[in-house]
């Protein structure tokens, strides 16, 4: 048996808006997209969701979080050092009595506000099973922070976690460590994750020395008196140490100087950009057009609720159009669903919807327009909640069925 929707609109991609048809989905995978009444005839036995006035669209990725630290919701201060904020979340994570991650109001949430995707950096241990249960797809990258490891052990390392790794960055994690996590990865044809250029304190320390990492690496245990500036930015030292590939999410990118452009380009990767969160800290402009206009495809993420309120990708996109409004919204949309498949390499099978793709999407109410732009701006400036989202075919979030 299958599953028909019928909504007013399909915005089947940021740039198609299919009128007059449903969409029919089975055993996960879209396989027709026909008007309503060839559907129920064929398929008489079919369950039918019918909704009008809304709009299907696909599920949105949320390209970067950390759902161990829902714990610190408006408990960590920022005193306007990143360095002590960091080390506050380590104080508490690695104290006498760690907290237990309890990520699922934030997933329940997240299925709520449309987002059928979620790549996850994690080091405390995690329920996994029961985060999967919940039908988000979960992807969680085991954080690597040890900057005075140069023998690692792949096997070791390897047994660590449930899918791949994330270099937490190039200040907190050896050359060794980095690569070796990198090779699995690659090996595995599987996603890496790493914190990049997100703030000054660790462009110089990349490039010479910087005295509040010293320390942050000494609380940590994990200093390493050998390190000698590398005389380069961050993103060329993770370029030319061979970290930087077409499976990589490169988190923040707050910073960039004239060359990182070439290394960003050149390695393929996707940038991620944290609105809220970068906004919480206080950065200066984002250069995410710089990087489009690089031809670079960005992705959005919300970081954790040590540094946002909420993990709702429309409240990213809402910030985006705030600062940038002379960005296309469907270049816009692209970093809200598509952009942030790529890594996984699952660009070609989600983001979208068409015959063939799976049934990751959800359902908006009240959506009155007719091109795409019209969709796109009234799902993200007047949507609270969809009526329904779904992953791989299942309904993961059920508002209303008419
Ligand atoms: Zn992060």
């Amino acid at each position: 048996m299958g599953t028909i929707i019928k909504t007013r609109v399909i915005l089947s991609d940021s740039r198609t808006v299919l009128h007059g048809k449903a969409l029919r989905f089975a055993d996960g995978v879209i396989d027709r997209i026909a008007p309503f009444d060839t559907l129920i005839r064929r398929y008489a036995g079919d369950k039918v969701f019918e909704f009008e006035n809304a709009a299907l669209l696909p599920g949105f990725t949320n390209a970067h979080c950390h759902l161990e630290l829902n714990w610190c919701k408006g408990k960590i201060k920022y005193n306007g050092s990143f360095i002590d904020w960091l080390q506050a979340i380590r104080d508490i994570k690695f104290g006498s009595d760690p907290p237990e991650p309890d990520p699922f109001p934030s997933i329940e949430a997240m299925l709520k506000t449309g987002t059928t995707t979620v790549i996850d950096h994690y080091s405390m241990p995690m329920p996994i099973a029961a985060i999967r249960a919940t039908g988000i797809r979960y992807f969680p990258l085991r954080e690597m922070f040890e900057f005075d490891n140069h023998t690692p052990n792949e096997k070791e390392i390897a047994l660590r976690t449930a899918y791949s790794f994330a270099v937490h960055s190039p200040y907190t994690t050896s050359r060794e460590v980095a690569l070796t996590c990198r090779q699995l990865a690659d090996r595995w044809g599987r996603p890496l994750s790493t914190h990049l250029s997100e703030m000054l304190d660790e462009i110089e320390f990349i490039k010479k020395s910087n005295e509040k990492i010293e320390w942050l690496l000494k609380k940590g245990d994990a200093y390493n008196g050998g390190w000698k500036g590398q005389g380069k930015t961050p993103v060329e030292y993770f370029f030319r140490m061979g970290l930087l590939n077409s499976r990589t999410y490169a988190v923040h990118l707050n910073y960039w100087e004239k060359n990182d452009i070439f290394f960003l380009v050149k390695s393929g990767l996707t940038p991620v950009f944290c609105p809220k969160s970068h906004r919480y800290f206080g950065h200066p402009r984002h250069p995410i057009e710089t990087y489009q206009r690089a031809g670079l495809k960005v992705a959005l993420g919300t970081d954790s609720l040590a540094s946002n309120d909420s993990l709702n990708m429309l409240e990213e996109a809402r910030l985006v159009m705030k600062s940038f409004p002379d960005m296309p919204l469907a270049r816009l949309f692209d970093c809200l669903t598509i952009n942030g498949l790529r890594p996984l390499n699952l660009h070609t099978r989600l983001g979208t919807l068409s015959d063939g793709k799976v049934a990751d999407l959800a359902v908006w109410p009240n959506i009155q327009g007719d091109t795409p732009d019209e969709i796109i701006h009234q799902v993200l400036k007047g949507a609270d909640e969809t009526l329904l989202t779904a992953v791989n075919g299942k309904t993961v979030h059920l508002v209303d069925a008419v």
